[in-house]
């Protein structure tokens, strides 16, 4: 079963988190083959998915937003398309569009940033947005501070959160078709960092000290190795990465608390976009196809709107409604 654990490293400013996708991933696999999109995805492209599934469910649980987390990937190689979206309460959705061939043994940058596009970038979109009120996007760069292209996506995010967020993050990632998962450790932030013009007091003296605490952790937790994270159980990785650290677990999310799989499409949605369009190109694809037919990339459910349907939407918005305006 889907787990997550959060825990804290007694009297250190490190915190961590541990997920284990395994039913709730299987589902995201099951529904593409059940959507009748061509059976699988190449096994580099359901990997890094999955690591980004395993990665945005960290991010969300560790910030807490009240909105959605959506984690994309904008490729300019054979992957033109990588979407995670992660709700507060942990329930999920994923995707990718692929238009070329992708090698068994494809990198990051050979599937997605094979001319330098590629972009990568994380959006923050309030439950409660207001009107006009944008989403906040971050961009993720898909390059070090020295220009090369990063290979590994636990990498991609571990430059990112450092140099965005200022925080130390040590992220091992891992997916095949049965299991996403992610080990996230990081330093909290301690009174007075990142005041650059304060004279170095106590608390920064302590501070030192701290970092060699976080150092320590940071270490442990990055010699999981892949096939660790896809074989042992939670407690089993915890306890064997840090034994010898004083560490106090809360409530693990199990069960019907734990990430799951979850598409918020509806029937009414795809009338509003269909609406949208407007009455004249709507019924053009009638006339064209006999129906307007709209399949959701994330869960596979086909939304179809015959002639009559389609004439529906149009006389509820008919001159007098309001939504017309
Ligand atoms: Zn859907």
């Amino acid at each position: 079963m889907s787990e997550l654990r959060k825990f804290i490293f007694d009297g250190l400013p490190v915190r961590g988190m541990l997920v284990r996708l395994t039913d709730s991933w299987q589902e995201v696999m099951r529904r593409r083959v059940a959507a009748g999109q061509d059976p699988q995805h190449p096994a580099p492209v359901r990997q890094l998915l999955g690591e980004m599934t395993a990665a945005a469910t960290l991010m969300q649980s560790n910030i807490k937003f009240n909105g959605a987390l959506v984690l994309q990937i904008f490729g300019d190689g054979p992957v033109k398309l990588l979407v995670v979206e992660v709700q507060p309460d942990l329930s999920f959705r994923a995707t990718a569009k692929v238009v070329g061939e992708v090698p068994d043994d494809a990198t990051l940058s050979q599937m997605v940033n094979v001319h330098n596009k590629g972009r990568c970038a994380v959006t923050l979109d309030p439950r409660d947005r207001l009107p006009g009120q944008q989403p906040y996007q971050g961009v993720i760069s898909l390059w070090d501070d020295a220009g090369r292209p990063i290979e590994r996506f636990s990498e991609v995010l571990q430059h990112y959160m450092l140099q965005s967020e200022q925080l130390d993050t040590t992220l091992v990632l891992a997916a095949n078709d049965d299991l996403a998962a992610g080990l996230l450790i990081q330093r909290l932030p301690v009174l007075g960092e990142g005041n650059l013009s304060a004279k170095a007091t106590q608390a920064d003296e302590d501070q030192i000290g701290r970092n060699e605490d976080y150092a320590r952790i940071a270490i442990l937790a990055a010699s999981l190795k892949t096939e660790e994270l896809l074989q042992l159980d939670g407690p089993t990785i915890l306890r064997r990465l840090f034994w010898e650290e004083r560490r106090t677990e809360f409530d693990p999310l199990l069960g019907e608390r734990a990430p799951r799989f979850a598409c918020k499409c509806s029937r009414e949605r795809v009338r509003r976009m269909i609406e949208g369009l407007g009455s004249e190109e709507a019924r053009d694809i009638v006339r064209e196809q006999g129906q307007i037919e709209v399949g959701c990339d994330f869960c596979g459910m086909a939304y179809r709107f015959d002639a009559i349907d389609t004439e529906q939407i149009f006389v509820d918005t008919a001159p007098g409604s309001s939504s017309l305006q």
